[in-house]
């Protein structure tokens, strides 16, 4: 109360010895209690904490203050209830008490407001039946919607393979929150995961203007998270993530073995759900198959609907350029379009850096597109479609790693269990990426016999299909022996 002496004498003479603290004025008084609080907790606080909270008028209950959400209540509660409390002891010139309530349930208890009730789908994101401009109770340092505004459902061309996942995600833009939650969808790079999960923000973006929809990639969540505790910011990092209504994480697997980030991260997952806020995820394998990652998050990735998109056919990957071209107004002539389907068929973004590469080479040749020309052009574009050749060098080398063993060991006549696995792995990741003959690998392995190698094949390749998370962890090793070629 050090500063508060002058404030609160000049603030009481205001308002007069025995204002009675009722709900119908509140109002009037608020900003000057607002005023008394700014003093006693610092600007940043301030904007943080009281900004969000709204007087409720009307109610014959007590001193009743609007905030956002249940987070946002019991941190109130716990950390900053009782300086509001001072406040408006100070200012009415005797003991008073408030009770915050979470905005979205005032409107269930009908508490009439200055507007007509928004519909019951609105009221999640929206402080409703306050008596101040709505502008002043959005949340603080609320992060912008941040999606790419391309990323549309209309322009996202329906597949075989991206049927389900396009189902699932129409489905939960219309109805955020009650179906399929959380929706997890998985698949290979450039497949549109991104695409998809954007269109569901956009979608429901305008379907409820106010609904707050945040993006993120699980790398991101992760810096913000150490950026947060590096400045002591945690509170408002927790409510920046867990005040939303729709809440989008691209490439979770990448929490894999951060366990700070999971653990923060199952908190806000609970907080979210609890209160059915939609949460989406995408990753490139299913949760079964993300290594290191807690049982408890992992769970929780499956409660809902686990869809995946696979690549797309030739005739999905003609309609895709096709419509690239006419949402770009260019033409390019059936023949052509054909023979970039052909080439490329597992990725869509490389689908359209071809269609760039091949207008540009229009561009700045002045040459006509056809399909001479396009051969031409994409010529080595098609080459470089598959990484660079592996060898099975590398192979060892990046297995023995992992495994804590040397190359030689792999080389050698030893067979110890972890040591004989090791060697399996590597012998099963140098055929599948080198394609080398059983032969040439038999002898990279110390001299072993080719049917050494078949064996060692079929047993991982049969324990990959029956056990997603040793799957996962074989192909993470893939990753990192590509990354080396
Ligand atoms: P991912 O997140 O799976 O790696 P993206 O969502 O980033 O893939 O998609 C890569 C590019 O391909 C984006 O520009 C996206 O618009 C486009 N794309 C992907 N799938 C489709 C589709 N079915 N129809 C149209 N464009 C697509
Ligand atoms: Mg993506």
């Amino acid at each position: 109360m050090d500063n508060t002496g002058e404030s609160g004498r000049k603030l009481t003479e205001t308002a007069g010895e025995n204002v009675p603290a009722t709900v119908s004025n509140l109002d009037s008084h608020w900003p000057e209690i607002l005023d008394t609080v700014r003093q006693r907790v610092g600007h940043q606080t301030f904007q943080t904490w009281y900004r969000p909270l709204a007087p409720l008028a009307g109610d014959a209950g007590g001193l009743q203050v609007s905030c956002p959400n249940h987070f946002f209540l019991d941190w109130f509660s716990e950390h900053q209830l009782h300086h509001l409390n001072d406040a408006g002891t100070a200012y009415f010139g005797h003991e008073v008490l408030f009770e915050l309530v979470v905005s979205n349930e005032v409107v269930k208890l009908g508490v009439p407001g200055p507007e007509a009730a928004p519909a019951p789908e609105t009221v999640v994101s929206r402080p409703a039946a306050t008596t101040v401009p709505v502008e002043t109770i959005v949340m603080p340092e609320r992060p912008q919607t941040n999606l790419n505004p391309d990323y549309v459902f209309s322009n996202f061309v329906v597949g075989s393979g991206t049927d389900l996942a396009y189902a699932a995600a129409t489905a939960i833009s219309d109805n955020p929150g009650h179906h399929f939650n959380p929706l997890f969808i998985h698949g290979g790079v450039g497949l549109g995961k991104t695409h998809l999960m954007q269109a569901i923000g956009n979608r429901i973006a305008i379907q409820r203007p106010q609904a707050r929809i945040l993006y993120t990639t699980a790398e991101n969540f992760m810096n913000d998270l150490v950026k947060s505790i590096q400045e002591s910011h945690t509170p408002d990092f927790k409510l920046r993530y867990r005040s939303v209504d729709v809440l989008l994480v691209d490439d979770v697997a990448f929490m894999a073995g951060k366990e700070s980030t999971q653990e923060e991260f199952f908190h806000t997952f609970n907080a979210l759900y609890n209160f059915k806020k939609q949460i989406v995820f995408t990753s490139d394998r299913s949760p079964k198959e993300i290594t290191r990652l807690e049982e408890r998050l992992r769970s929780r990735f499956e409660w809902g609907l686990i869809t995946d998109i696979q690549p797309p056919n030739l005739e999905t990957r003609i309609a895709i350029l096709r419509r690239k071209v006419d949402i770009n107004n260019i033409y390019i002539a059936d023949d052509v379009i054909e023979f970039i389907a052909e080439h490329i068929t597992d990725n869509i973004r490389r689908l359209e850096g071809a269609l760039v590469r091949l207008l540009a080479f229009a561009s700045l040749t002045g040459r006509e597109i056809t399909l001479e020309m396009a051969s031409e052009a994409l010529s080595s574009f098609f080459q470089g479609t598959s990484t660079g050749p592996v060898k099975i060098a590398d192979v060892m080398e990046v297995t023995a790693d992992v495994h804590g063993f040397s190359v030689d060991q792999l080389k050698s006549k030893r067979r110890t269990q972890d040591l004989a696995r090791a060697r399996q792995i590597a012998m099963h990741l140098a055929r599948e990426l080198t394609g080398a003959s059983l032969n040439k690998i038999g002898r990279s392995f110390g001299n072993r016999d080719h049917s050494t190698v078949a064996y060692a094949c079929k047993k991982i390749s049969d324990e990959m299909e029956t056990d997603p998370r040793f799957r996962g962890a074989v192909r993470d090793l893939m990753e990192r022996i590509r990354k080396r070629s």
